[in-house]
């Protein structure tokens, strides 16, 4: 089941040779902090919310070295892995082909990103596809500090260019995918194979580039000395932490025909009366998420007064508490949701919910749990007058007393 088919794809492009860092591996393969280099943009990108694909492009001669990178998380369905090109730019071409061919809309965003930028935060993700969103193409970029000289090759100095209009571009890159397809497919034909980035495959076809701040910590491990950096960037830098936290919600019988449980429509000859579609397990998960990063509550994220929220799918507040988790660099690791009522029955929609909670927070179904209890006639559930949920989220978060998540 596909809930969300128009959420963005990435492309991590680790198939270079990585020549200029010296060493016998190719530098996506090094270690840093005891992990390989691309372990930690893909993680990055399983942990987050809003990609729904994952493609990976790798050297067609690394597999005794990319296996065990993805072990563990290749049977995520998000991820395929394709072998690279030539340059990086065909490298690039093979993973926009291969989510074509998987089917992925010419309207939804695509993020290509460097495997060599292992600290770009979840944020910066979330960043990129809000600003081709609005934009069509967008890139996060650093202003310039230094002052940039073209130089003659014979070491003279040819021109001082205005540093204030200078910026350092960096990954990820988030563009329509159907544009960059085509730009990528036309730069092909014409054999115009030498571009360094995406945006500039944009630029080529006259089209324009947003450009939005980028981070310190998306830089790009090239040099031997940025392995030392990114070494001292990891140290105490993610302590993670696991976090428990309980949501409750009510919602009482109306007329109606349905009821929303677990972002599933069950038939009932009763409605729930609320604001939104008064999905009480939803809103129950949704609060333990809040919960467990201290974020307020789902009324103070979605105040029932704001007109938009009325009749709104509750999927959307669940999702909004996962990205926020994402965000800072967490990850949920558990939902479990209790239903307390005596109607309708819940056994025969208990998978569907399930299902629909995983899919909804990019989770395997094995950590999703709904159950259900009456409360043997007892009380206003017991009589029959609403129906009841307790949600509760268990999460890896980064350690507050650490720096800033990775
Ligand atoms: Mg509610």
């Amino acid at each position: 089941m596909k809930v969300f088919p128009d959420k963005a794809a990435i492309v991590i492009v680790a198939s270079g040779r990585g020549t200029r860092a010296g060493g016998v591996l190719p530098k996506q393969y090094r270690n840093i902090a005891g992990k390989p280099l691309l372990s930690y943009p893909l993680e990055m990108a399983v942990r987050h919310n809003e990609l729904g694909r994952i493609v990976l492009v790798v050297h067609a001669d690394d597999e005794v070295l990319w296996r065990p990178v993805v072990a563990g998380i290749e049977r995520d369905n998000r991820i395929q892995i394709v072998a690279g090109g030539k340059e990086r730019q065909a490298s690039v071409l093979n993973g926009l082909e291969t989510l074509s061919a998987a089917g992925h809309p010419e309207s939804a965003i695509v993020l290509v990103h460097d495997a060599a930028r292992p600290f770009a935060s979840a944020k910066l993700i979330t960043q990129a596809i809000a600003a081709a969103d609005e934009y069509g193409a967008a890139v996060p970029a650093l202003s310039v500090t230094d002052t940039i000289k073209r130089v003659s090759a014979e070491g003279m100095i040819l021109e001082t260019l205005p540093r204030h209009e200078l910026h350092s571009i960096q990954t990820p890159q988030a563009f329509v995918f159907g544009q960059i397809l085509a730009a990528h497919r036309l730069a092909r034909q014409n054999m115009q194979i030498d571009f360094t980035d995406d945006a500039s495959l944009i630029e080529w076809m006259g089209g324009k580039v947003h450009v939005f701040a980028g981070e310190t910590a998306a830089f790009k491990v090239t040099q031997e000395a940025d392995f030392a950096a990114a070494e001292r960037f990891l140290v105490g830098a993610t302590k993670f932490s696991t976090r428990v936290a309980t949501g409750y919600d009510v919602h009482a019988f109306g007329s109606g025909d349905h009821v929303w449980l677990g972002g599933v429509r069950i038939a009932h000859e009763r409605g729930l009366v609320g604001h939104s579609d008064a999905d009480p397990v939803l809103h129950a998960l949704t609060d333990a998420v809040l919960g467990t990063i201290g974020s307020g509550d789902i009324g103070s994220h979605f105040p029932p007064s704001n007109p938009e929220w009325r009749g709104a799918a509750s999927h959307i507040f669940l999702r909004h508490a996962v990205t926020l988790l994402s965000d800072m660099g967490g990850r949920l690791i558990h939902l479990d949701a209790t239903i307390i009522c005596e109607e309708p029955k819940i056994g025969p929609h208990r998978e569907a919910m399930r299902q629909v909670i995983a899919a909804i927070c990019n989770l395997p179904i094995d950590r999703i749990s709904v159950k259900a209890t009456t409360s043997e006639r007892l009380g206003f559930t017991g009589r029959r007058e609403g129906i009841a949920a307790i949600g509760t989220a268990t999460i890896e978060r980064p350690d507050t007393n650490n720096k800033e998540a990775v």
